[in-house]
């Protein structure tokens, strides 16, 4: 990883023209640009799942000439990760807010249940009748990509033998954008 050229110490993290900038650094250029200031924030939060499940998150600010975003990405490979947008101007302790909020939404629900066959061989099965994941590139096939669901990354061959219990039923496939919220018409009970 090469370092910042502007401080010389964090790794890079922005491509900013021919510029190699840390966030910090970026974050500072954008400030002066629109007089708007990063402020404060934790480095990370630990938020447990829906079963209970603690899950460590390193949190992100980048100030953009388009809003500020921040992001909570799991401190593992293939781990969940949650995306917010707001406005330049808005009140970035509310936007914090809404990426925890966010997080815990999106952790409330799993959508992969692990059950054991009576020969003692593991399977997965979609829980709930629906499945909502995020697509990530595989570093082991560049020609597939893998979906991770739950925090966790299946193959679509592993995808696709779940699916082998519903044979005969429709299915639904959105594309959605990260800075949305993944929503369903139903609850579930
Ligand atoms: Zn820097």
């Amino acid at each position: 990883m090469s370092k910042c050229q502007d401080c010389l110490q964090n790794e890079v993290f922005v491509h900013f023209g021919e510029e190699k900038l840390c966030l910090n650094c970026y974050n500072g250029r954008m400030a002066k640009r629109f007089g708007v200031v990063a402020t404060s924030y934790p480095e990370g939060v630990a938020i447990r799942d829906g079963l209970g499940e603690v899950h460590h998150f390193q949190l992100r600010k980048r100030l953009d000439p388009i809003g500020i975003f921040m992001e909570a990405e799991e401190l593992k490979s293939a781990g969940h990760d949650f995306k917010v947008q707001g406005d330049l101007y808005c009140d970035q302790g509310e936007l914090l807010l809404q990426l925890i909020a966010k997080a815990e939404r999106g952790m409330g629900e799993r959508y992969v249940e692990r059950g054991t066959f009576p020969n003692g061989q593991l399977y997965d099965s979609i829980k709930n009748q629906r499945l909502a994941g995020r697509v990530e590139c595989n570093p082991t096939d560049e020609g597939v990509p893998l979906l991770v669901v739950d925090g966790k990354s299946y193959t679509w061959e592993e995808i696709g033998k779940m699916l082998m219990a519903c044979e005969g039923f429709q299915v639904k496939l959105e594309i959605i954008d990260p800075y949305k919220e993944v929503e369903w018409k139903t609850e579930t009970k």
